[in-house]
């Protein structure tokens, strides 16, 4: 496999020379961590089950990350290796088939006219096949992350493998907001000595200024207490996602008329929730 970028790396925590055939549930995120909190259902599925193989993909270099306290005379070279080496720590300790780490520049990954980045994407979805991906959703309020979202769907697009699903899943602006019957309901509650000690791993983020270990927790928590079709909580933590299959197998979709149908169907909701009580 040759990736784009010269410092491009795949680590393969248990060396096996075979590390890609295997995966079953594939995750793109943008930056280190954002796996953890995207594909943390899949990583859990796939922990000590040598049935399933959860493959971590990791788009940008973490070169242009937030520091602050102990991180805050890092370069962005410092920074960008000490975030790659916390994101091979989470492969390795969650037992992860491999961990590519593409390390993009995010004024590359943003760039429409980019192939790059799909070109790598594609290699990586026709090597694993999986069943699963995990990626971020079009409605997020990060541009890194919607810049990738765009890109991970040219790639599944382009690929000669199709998944059976792929969950668009919420990281930056959560997916309370879709009605509950268009929401992907993703188990965030099993193993949560897991969930915590995966996202602690990213020292540099949380101790460099905020608590993503208490509001991924927070988050989960709060969509299991809240969701609406549970008379009381019999799980205890659950992520959102938004289905993004239609747009793999049907190539004809806009992907903007696609994402905000979803609005649309909440604004539908809203309208006539309030319609039903006035005269
Ligand atoms: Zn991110």
């Amino acid at each position: 496999m040759k990736l784009s970028q010269e410092n491009a790396q795949v680590f393969v925590p248990d060396e096996s020379v075979s590390p890609f055939e295997r995966v079953t549930h594939l995750g793109i995120g943008a930056h280190q961590d954002d796996l953890e909190i995207l594909a943390y259902e899949a990583i859990e599925k796939c922990y000590s089950n040598k049935s399933k193989w959860f493959g971590g993909v990791t788009a940008t270099n973490g070169a242009g990350s937030s520091r602050t306290g102990a991180y805050a005379n890092y370069s962005d070279a410092e920074m960008a290796a000490e975030r790659i080496r916390e994101q091979n720590k989470a492969a390795y300790v969650g037992d992860y088939a491999f961990q590519a780490q593409l390390d993009f520049p995010s004024n590359i990954l943003k760039d429409p006219s980019d192939q790059s980045c799909i070109n790598d994407l594609v290699q990586i979805i026709e090597a694993s096949k999986p069943e699963y991906v995990y990626m971020h959703n079009l409605a997020d309020k990060h541009d890194t992350h919607i810049a990738l979202a765009t890109k991970c769907i040219a790639a599944l697009r382009k690929s000669t493998h199709k998944p059976n699903k792929i969950y668009g899943v919420e990281v930056w602006r959560d997916l309370d907001w879709m009605n509950d019957e268009d929401k992907e309901i993703l188990a965030a509650d099993k193993r949560p000595n897991l969930a915590q000690t995966l996202i602690g791993l990213f020292d540099s983020q949380i101790t460099g200024g905020k608590r993503y270990d208490l509001a991924i927790q927070g988050r989960r928590i709060a969509n299991a207490t809240f969701y609406a079709s549970h008379e009381s909580d019999d799980t205890e933590g659950m992520s959102y996602a938004m289905d993004l299959t239609p747009l793999i197998n049907d190539e004809s979709i806009n992907i903007v008329d696609y994402t905000v149908s979803y609005i649309e169907s909440f604004k539908n909701d809203v309208t006539n929730r309030i319609n039903k009580f006035l005269e």
